[in-house]
């Protein structure tokens, strides 16, 4: 899909369908709109016009060159905040697609150009590259935005956002076959290609047996695929500046190994490499916005499958940092995995670590898909990712890393257990993680109810959504305008 930007009129552009904002009692939100108040004033009376935030959709309007024009509503000025843009913008352009448009226009919704080209880009990408016929599948062939100067540096963010979002999702959802470690960094390589300032490395696991990670190679055990571990370094300021390191996880078909799931909903496990996604891709986010900080993404990644030579219960591992794990259950592998990253990623000396991870369904249960749920050390670093999260409608709540659960992943014959019982799930695992990780400035995220979301936003395709990117993303902008 083409993606253009425009200062000219959006009322005289040759396109199949333009999108105007419009608050509560038909004020229009730029002059584009002005002259339809008068037409529109006609209509007040009718019923299904006074509905201020739903869409309205007319045609053939006299002094506007496309053929539909809809009218995008906004509610009341007042109230508008980011994520009513990006619904309506998403509402709008789907409006328009339905109807067959190819060609759309939209015009910078109250104000807020980010918002408006996020609504629109996050609401058109589908996940549908491995399908070889779409019969009767609606295509939008080119989005132009229209503002002023400003406003268009803004719909250049909200376009980065979007795509790095985007490219998230893709990752998270191709199956195991289609991603292996192998292809998952092949893909990665790609993505980077051309971002400048960043190096990608690709490490194998005699690498991971020289750097002693027992503990992510006692997950990659089952299975054929070769594990990798993947260390992206983005350089975007001065060598000698605290790095900021996102360690992601990155299973990508996650069957439970030798303590197997059950069958039913197991094909979702193609996504337990979503930290991995958002890792690599709010790298890509921040790279491609030039902002000024170092950042490290470092992801593990396997498959998690049994075979005679999977690891079993009871089977005791030991980590980088020497300490022994025993292993209850092998389907709490992400926590393995990432133990090893984090002991790794205090060796750059960073000035925060953030991991995230589909870590349990512990978490699923407790907040389901209304918020990441998380955990810090920090209250100064909870804050500000919290404050990201608002920004881009990606929440944040913050759990418990309290010791009162400590004991629950005790083990009789190693150092830690990687599971704690049934009860406080997603608590235990964060406290298992935190026995690998010392500095302060850390925070564990556990995706695993927003990215296997029941209740989904207009602009969310289907599938595994790649939760976090964007909320990173403005958590790295914030930092770095804070300097
Ligand atoms: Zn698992």
């Amino acid at each position: 899909m083409e993606i253009i930007k425009s200062t000219e009129n959006i009322e005289e552009l040759a396109v199949d369908g333009i999108v105007l904002g419009c608050y509560s009692n038909y004020n229009f939100t730029e002059h584009a709109g002005m002259r339809l108040s008068s037409y529109l004033e006609k209509y007040k009376e009718l019923e299904e016009f006074n509905d201020e935030k739903e869409n309205i959709l007319l045609y053939y309007i006299d002094g506007i060159t496309a053929p539909r024009v809809v009218i995008a509503g906004l509610g009341k000025k007042e109230e508008l905040d980011h994520e009513k843009v990006r619904i309506a913008a998403n509402n709008a352009v789907k409006l328009l697609r339905k109807k067959g448009a190819k060609r759309i226009a939209i015009e910078v919704l109250g104000n807020d150009g980010q918002s408006t080209s996020e609504g629109v880009l996050l609401g058109l990408y589908e996940f549908i590259e491995l399908k070889s016929q779409l019969k009767d599948h609606k295509f939008v062939e080119s989005v132009t935005f229209v503002g002023n100067e400003n406003q268009l540096i803004d719909v250049d963010v909200g376009i980065i956002t979007s795509e790095a979002q985007n490219k998230a999702h893709r990752m998270a959802n191709l199956p195991a076959n289609h991603a292996t470690p192998t292809i998952f960094t092949d893909y990665t390589k790609d993505i980077f290609k051309d971002i400048k300032n960043t190096e990608i490395i690709v490490h194998n696991e005699e690498w991971a047996k020289e750097k002693k990670m027992g503990s992510f190679l006692s997950v990659a055990a089952g299975t054929d695929e070769p594990a990798k571990f993947l260390e992206i370094h983005y350089n975007g300021t001065k060598d000698d500046v605290k790095p900021l390191v996102l360690v992601g996880k990155g299973i990508t078909f996650d069957s439970g190994g030798i303590s197997l799931k059950s069958g039913t909903g197991m094909g979702l496990m193609r996504g337990d490499c979503t930290g991995a996604s958002v890792v690599i891709n709010s790298i890509y986010g921040i790279a491609k916005l030039g902002l000024k900080l170092n950042v490290i993404g470092l992801t593990p990644l396997t498959e998690n499958l049994p075979s005679g030579k999977a690891t079993k219960p009871a089977d005791v591992v030991v980590a980088s940092n020497g300490k022994s794990i025993e292993i209850d259950n092998t389907d709490a592998e992400g926590r393995l995995i990432l133990a090893d990253a984090l002991i790794y990623s205090e060796t750059f000396n960073p000035f925060a670590v953030i991991d995230i991870a589909t870590l349990t369904g512990s978490m699923m249960s407790a907040i389901s898909d209304g918020f990441i749920g998380g955990f810090s050390r920090s209250d100064v670093l909870w804050s500000e990712l919290e404050k990201a999260g608002i920004q881009s409608h990606e929440r944040y709540w913050r759990m418990p890393l309290d010791k009162h659960y400590k004991k629950q992943i005790k083990s009789d014959l190693a150092d830690v257990k990687n599971t704690g019982g049934s009860r406080a799930g997603a608590i235990t695992a964060a406290l298992f993680l935190a026995e690998f990780i010392e500095l302060e400035d850390w925070v564990h995220l556990d995706i695993a109810g927003v990215s296997f979301p029941e209740n989904r936003k207009p602009y969310h395709p289907n599938g595994v959504l790649a939760f976090g990117t964007r909320s990173i993303i403005q958590y790295a902008r914030n930092i770095v305008s804070k300097g």
